[in-house]
Formats: C-alpha cells, sequence, structure tokens
C-alpha cells in the first residue's frame, strides 16, 4: 500500500502549526510497516498563497506533488490542524474528517469510523461538510486516488494523533488487501 500525506498549511509557527509534528511522528510509525509513503510539507505561511485552494495549482508545492499523483496511490491523507479556541464548527472535536466531495464516496464516513474504533473513547471525533474547495483532495480524486481532509485540534499530542493514523492505515491495508 501506498500513501500520500500532505499538508498544505504546515507552517510550524504559524497556520496548522501541528501537522508538520503529526507527519513527522507518522513517518516514523510507518518506517515499522510495509506501507510505503510521500510526504508533501508546505512550510510556507498561508498568507503568501493558499496552497489548497485552485489558484495555488501551478505552484512549486503543488508541481511536487502533482508528481506524485500521477504515479498514484493507494490513499492520499491531507493533515489539517486548528486551535482549541476555534469558534468554527470543529469546537469542541479533536480529530474532524471533513467530507469535501461526492466522488469521495464512502471514504470520509469509513475513516471516521476507523478513527471512532482505534481511538480513545474520551476523543471526540467528528465528520462534518467541508464549508471550502479542498484543492489538495480534489486533485487527487481527479487522478482516481482516494483522498480526504482531516482537521486536528492543535491542544492535542501530535505523536497520540500519528499512532491513531497509522492503526486506521494498518486496518485499511488489511481491509483492503492492499
Ligand atoms: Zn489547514
Amino acid at each position: 500500500m501506498k500513501v500520500i500525506v500532505t499538508a498544505p498549511h504546515g507552517n510550524k509557527f504559524l497556520n496548522d502549526v501541528i501537522a508538520g509534528h503529526i507527519i513527522k511522528h507518522l513517518v516514523k510509525l510507518l518506517d515499522k510497516t510495509d506501507i510505503q509513503y510521500e510526504t508533501f510539507i508546505n512550510e510556507e505561511p498561508r498568507s503568501s498563497g493558499d496552497q489548497n485552494r485552485p489558484p495555488a495549482r501551478d505552484s512549486p508545492y503543488r508541481e511536487a506533488l502533482r508528481e506524485s499523483l500521477v504515479e498514484g496511490a493507494d490513499l492520499l491523507l491531507d493533515i489539517h490542524g486548528f486551535p482549541n479556541s476555534t469558534t468554527s464548527p470543529f469546537k469542541g472535536h479533536d480529530i474532524v474528517v471533513l467530507r469535501s466531495y461526492k466522488t469521495q464516496g464512502t471514504l470520509p464516513a469509513y475513516y471516521y469510523y476507523l478513527l471512532k474504533n482505534v481511538s480513545d473513547p474520551t476523543m471526540k471525533v467528528g465528520l462534518l461538510p467541508a464549508t471550502a474547495e479542498n484543492d489538495v483532495v480534489k486533485e487527487a480524486l481527479e487522478h482516481g486516488i482516494p483522498a480526504i481532509l482531516i482537521e486536528h485540534n492543535e491542544s492535542q499530542a501530535s505523536e497520540l494523533l500519528a499512532k491513531i493514523h497509522c492503526k486506521c492505515l494498518k486496518i485499511i491495508q488489511v481491509e483492503n488487501g492492499l
């Protein structure tokens, strides 16, 4: 199984500050499995261009990602973060799977179900509709790669969140014979 992991808002100080940390821990865990992966973390601040919106498609970040999309993968996880103080619909959640496009099929609900099953019962997991274009997910779907966007509460431990994703990926690998 091959997974592409992205963080289009991966600046460690300004935007989605937890995203890069989750991916760093996830990579260490995946190295102990036979799951192949590629990661794409955009360190540029979101203010210099939102890499998750359609106008960013010709940026160096998106062009590097596209090469991987063309090669193909079994899944793309788009990793985001939000502050605990958010007033958005994410408020009160620890992890939120976004339903962005009909072409995602049952994947958002499936991943939500896996997250609920592998995480501690105190962890509040949500499945919510996206309110904006998630262009990384959209472009992956255009290349036939199943893709989802996942938001993470930045008050949670990035290592724990990475462990939860690694467990979900291992289940996906087994259940889908990948
Ligand atoms: Zn984000």
